[in-house]
């Protein structure tokens, strides 16, 4: 990536994920907050899904973060979905989405209801966000990075609107609540990728030395068991699995357990892999998309 010349920073994507909701709430009433972190860009600021926010759910009509792909963007007929008009809106404001968009990085802030920490989504492999990202998870205990590759044109996520994203997802927090300690990270997180934003337009970010990190790269999303589409799930996540994110689950490790009390194994993936590190385990924003759990792959790079 040349310059950060323009950053975004949303909040509210989803209705009810209050984190981002207030810090950017917070930020436009306080200029002085942020406005010295990144003097080298200009940063501005979005209440991404205002509607959703006021009804405190994480949409009205339609998922928002799935409404960004090209193919949605272009629909020639005006939508009917009040998300899909304001990601429409969105695009022209902080986009186009593609090669010319206005906007060189957007950092857009999450809650998981997950025990995922700090989780850094990084959609490609950007030098910026990768270095950046790496920093911080020498800087903050529980801060993990997730790679999720997207092919940009098709991704549903706002921050693919950018020329570079960061998706921080923070839990866990119940939706529509907030939590002051999760909060407070946040905040000195997002900070601190304004401040190593100017960093990097300084060219001091990329003279850090190699830092070594875990990375924990999309496999595939899990769903609940059931005998068929649309029918009620049939197993809950097993109790020894809630909450243990990033942890490795081996081939043969309880996965569900039934509502008849019976345990359900892991048993591997189709290609022969017999271990994987799930994330996002029983986010409760996901019963409705049918996901359980996202299955990853860890390794050791030096970014
Ligand atoms: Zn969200």
């Amino acid at each position: 990536m040349s310059l950060i010349r323009k950053i975004v920073v949303a909040g509210g994507t989803h209705g009810n994920e209050r984190t981002g909701v207030r810090l950017v709430e917070k930020w436009m009433a306080c200029p002085e907050c942020y406005g010295a972190c990144c003097p080298s860009a200009d940063v501005s600021l979005v209440l991404a899904n205002p509607e959703a926010m006021r009804l405190n759910r994480r949409y009205r009509d339609f998922d928002l973060n799935r409404s960004f792909s090209q193919v949605c963007l272009d629909a020639s007929s005006e939508p009917q979905q009040c998300e899909f008009r304001r990601a429409r809106e969105l695009n022209r404001i902080y986009g186009p989405k593609g090669a010319s968009t206005k906007t060189d990085l957007l950092l857009d802030v999450h809650n998981t209801g997950s025990n995922m920490g700090l989780c850094l989504i990084l959609s490609a492999r950007d030098p910026f966000t990768m270095k950046a990202s790496a920093v911080l998870t020498q800087e903050f205990d529980d801060a993990w990075i997730y790679y999720q590759p997207e092919e940009r044109s098709a991704s549903p996520y706002f921050g693919t609107v950018a020329k570079a994203d960061v998706c921080i997802e923070i839990g866990p927090q119940q939706h529509g609540t907030l939590d002051a300690r999760l909060f407070e990270q946040a905040e000195k997180l997002v900070k601190r990728y304004l401040e190593l934003a100017d960093e990097w337009n300084r060219g001091e970010l990329q003279k850090r030395a190699p830092i070594q990190v875990e990375v924990y790269t999309q496999l595939r999303d899990l769903g609940y068991p059931k005998a068929w589409a649309g029918a009620p799930i049939e197993a809950m996540i097993h109790p020894d699995l809630l909450g243990a994110d990033y942890r490795e689950l081996k081939k043969g490790d309880k996965l569900f357990r039934t509502f008849d009390g019976k345990d359900i194994l892991y048993e591997g993936e189709a290609d022969g892999r017999e271990s994987v590190w799930p994330i996002f385990i029983n986010e409760p924003a996901y019963y409705e998309k049918d996901i359980a759990m996202s299955l990853t792959v860890k390794s050791v790079e030096e970014w």
